[in-house]
């Protein structure tokens, strides 16, 4: 290895920016006063704070008062559906829509409720990984809760059709919450014209600080109380506020969308060019579709390899990438994203995915694609999968 490192992970999370940092520093050492005390430290904090909370609404064409401040993408998540199933069950309404290829901080959710006695209807995704707005409409019933339906894959990057899927819900006056996490920063949101009612974001995807996100709550909506406590988030999230993390949010969040136009032509044309590439290989598989996905997404499937070899080849080489999500690796279940696009086992074991950021350069993709075919030729001649597609293929020939 020549000493090279390439970050292409910036799906599972993001280097800080120097900006975002030198925005928090302040509130990581003068400014440490608790946002509800009366005193003037105190009182700066939670000025900041409300400053963020107006920036951060602003983006999305919310009010301030509809932003709440949460630890991540996983709570933001939690809460809305949680929050929202518990109040119209009183309502007698006990079905909620989502697709297969959530992330699990919504599957595991929508399990947990569905043991508690609500019924879910998991939409198929079709092979190119995208939502069908005619199926959705179809699976809406008199007893729907809820709707949860991710703005971007994190996993393949397919953006869904979020402002159909708004339009249809409202019609149907079904509540609508969507996981922007892979969205945000990357592609413009105006929750009010895209009828969104409830939307999850998290500063650590878009070169924020871990540990900080937010969930934008539509005014009159009133998902049940997540945290018991104090009256921090008006009463309904209890608990000090993140300062830090929250001004780190807010200056990400501004940063990112201030760079959104150049970065995702810049990115999508970087991208374009490794799938080019790498789809080269024989037997290589782009997975999603290739025009509505996230600019800076790539995801790949090779036949006869496993993901992890490449991975871990890659890494020698020093670029680091992923085979899916970070929250699966460990786990030698194939994705629960790939399964749900149709790829057999055998072939989803096989992925790889890159995803860029503003740090990205065309020098970096175009190593990576002179890295990626010898390390798949090496892993083919070792590997007895490969061997058998080969000769299933002359058999097919003859
Ligand atoms: C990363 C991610 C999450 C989880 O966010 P955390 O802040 O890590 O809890 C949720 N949904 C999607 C789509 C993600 O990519």
């Amino acid at each position: 290895m020549n000493g090279k490192r390439i970050y292409a992970d910036n799906a599972a999370t993001t280097k800080l920016a120097p900006a975002v940092l030198e925005a928090m520093t302040p509130y990581l050492t003068e400014v440490y006063g608790n946002p509800s005390s009366l005193y003037s430290v105190g009182a700066e904090a939670k000025k900041a704070i409300e400053l963020a909370r107006e920036d951060i609404a602003e983006v999305f064409g919310a009010a301030p008062s509809e932003i709440f401040f949460t630890s991540g993408g996983s709570e933001a998540d939690n809460w809305a559906i949680k929050g929202i199933a518990e109040v119209m069950e009183k309502k007698g309404k006990k079905h909620i829509i989502s697709s297969k290829f959530e992330h699990h901080a919504v599957l595991h959710t929508l399990d947990a409720l569905e043991k508690k006695g609500f019924e879910i209807t998991l939409l198929d995704v079709h092979e190119n990984g995208i939502v069908r707005p005619e199926e959705l409409e179809a699976a809406i019933r008199e007893d729907t809760a809820l709707v949860t339906i991710m703005y971007a894959n994190n996993e393949i990057g397919t953006i869904q059709p979020i402002s159909e899927i708004g339009a249809i819900c409202k019609k149907h006056n079904v509540i609508f919450h969507t996981d922007a996490v892979q969205a945000v920063g990357n592609v413009p949101i105006n929750v009010k014209e895209q009828n969104i009612d409830l939307m999850s974001l998290t500063a650590h995807k878009f070169h924020g600080p871990k540990g900080c996100g937010a969930l934008y709550v539509r005014r009159g909506l009133r998902p049940e109380i997540l945290i018991n406590g104090g009256a921090q988030e008006r009463g309904r999230r209890a608990g000090t506020e993140n300062v830090p993390g929250i001004i780190g949010l807010a200056a990400a969040l501004k940063l990112a969308v201030s760079t959104m136009e150049e970065r995702s032509k810049r990115l999508t044309e970087l991208r374009d060019y490794l799938i080019d590439e790498l789809l080269k290989i024989e037997r290589s598989r782009l997975n999603g579709d290739r025009v509505q996905r996230l600019p800076g997404n790539i995801n790949m499937c090779f036949e006869g390899i496993e993901g992890e070899s490449l991975l871990l080849r890659l890494d020698l080489n020093g670029v680091c990438a992923s085979s899916g999500s970070a929250c699966t690796s460990g786990s030698l279940d194939p994705s629960h994203v790939l399964l749900s696009i149709g790829l057999p086992h055998e072939i989803a074991h096989g992925s790889l995915r890159l995803s860029f950021s503003d740090e990205t350069t065309r020098e970096d993709v175009e190593y990576i694609a002179e890295c990626i075919p010898p390390i798949i030729k090496t892993l083919r001649d070792m590997s007895p999968l490969w061997e058998r597609i080969k000769e299933n293929e002359k058999k097919g020939n003859e």
